[in-house]
């Protein structure tokens, strides 16, 4: 089992990102969570507690087969999606939202189409997860077959999810994906917008994996 401080520093990140999420609007009230994993264990945030709220002895500490392992508090009700991510992929860390241009894109359509180039540092073309119940095998399950090679995606009716190494990379993710969102739906109030062929997308996706940024 790890170490207990680095459960904590765990949390102490998950708690923030949880604020984070709040403070720039992605959710209200008590939707969204997030987690993050500890080698075989998960910190994620409890359900329905708020997160301007949460206490360090707030923290729900599971193991992958949900058990928990710390903490009084319920697990979030997304706990399903949370350990499919876990056990099926190398992701460390989940963020999910019901920001809002992003939940309105995903009563729209069943891919977000590519009209800006950004969407290839998510993986690609953005799919949307056929609608299954809040905190359902069902919907952890659609959300996986949507998130396959991305590392994010959209929940039809309900809102986002993305996946990283870790919080940071995953919240910003989020940002990416809901600004995304925001310019389709601007661009389809306006007109007709074009959209980018599949080719140069995967192109692109290359592109950012072998040569954007600073080198590695
Ligand atoms: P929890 O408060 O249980 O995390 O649920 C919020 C949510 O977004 C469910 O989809
Ligand atoms: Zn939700």
């Amino acid at each position: 089992m790890a170490a207990n401080a680095d459960m904590v520093r765990a949390w102490e990140q998950v708690a923030r990102t949880a604020q984070q999420m709040a403070a720039d609007g992605l959710v209200v009230g008590t939707a969204g969570n997030v987690s993050t994993r500890v080698g075989d264990l998960v910190v994620v945030t409890p359900s329905g507690v708020r997160y301007d709220r949460l206490r360090r002895s707030d923290w729900v500490v599971v193991d992958l087969d949900g058990k928990q392992v710390h903490g009084t508090l319920r697990p979030t009700s997304e706990l399903p999606m949370h350990l499919a991510v876990y056990r099926n992929t190398d992701a460390r860390a989940v963020v999910h939202t019901h920001s809002v241009h992003a939940t309105a894109a995903s009563t729209l359509v069943d891919e977000l189409p590519a009209i800006h180039y950004v969407a290839a540092g998510l993986g690609g073309t953005i799919r949307v997860a056929p609608y299954a119940t809040y905190g359902s095998e069902e919907l952890a399950e659609v959300m996986l077959l949507a998130l396959r090679d991305r590392t994010a995606c959209l929940l039809k009716n309900h809102g986002t999810i993305t996946v990283a190494e870790d919080l940071d990379s995953a919240y910003g993710k989020t940002e990416v994906l809901e600004w995304l969102c925001q310019v389709w739906l601007a661009a389809r109030a306006a007109g007709t917008p074009s959209v980018l062929p599949g080719y140069e997308i995967e192109h692109v996706v290359e592109r950012i994996r072998n040569t954007y940024g600073q080198p590695r």
